[in-house]
């Protein structure tokens, strides 16, 4: 495998977007739990809202670190079984460990668009007066 392989440079950068989009998701678990300890400390308080934003966007990072990881196989020369996610080669018409077959499907090579950010939480220890 030649050195500066630009594959090896397209996997790269899955990798980096891979480990920032981890990196995203934990922050937001972060505040996701100091949102929920805001209201179980304080009834008064309904940090629901801030909570579900945060949550959709975990579920959308998810989401995109598996396209992520989907692209990578792909540089690889390597595609999943639907069924058994078994790792085949790309040329595969049948999974070899299962016998699924494969529909006709790329991933799509588009660059992904960059989550959106949930606004940072509020601080929770704010009495809320209305
Ligand atoms: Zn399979």
């Amino acid at each position: 495998m030649a050195f500066f392989d630009p594959k090896n440079k397209t996997i790269t950068t899955y990798e980096k977007s891979i480990s920032d989009k981890n990196a995203s998701i934990n922050r937001y678990y972060d505040e996701i739990g100091r949102l929920y300890y805001g209201q179980y400390k304080d009834m008064n308080v309904d940090n629901t809202k801030d909570i579900n934003t945060r949550c959709e966007a975990v579920t959308r990072l998810i989401k995109e670190i598996e396209d992520l990881k989907l692209k990578i196989l792909f540089e690889k020369g390597l595609k999943l079984c639907p069924s058994c996610k078994t790792e085949n080669q790309l040329e595969y018409t049948f999974c070899y460990k299962c016998g699924s077959r494969f529909d006709i499907e790329q991933p799509a090579a588009e660059a992904e668009k960059p989550a959106e950010e949930a606004p940072a939480a509020a601080p929770a220890e704010e009495a809320k007066e209305e």
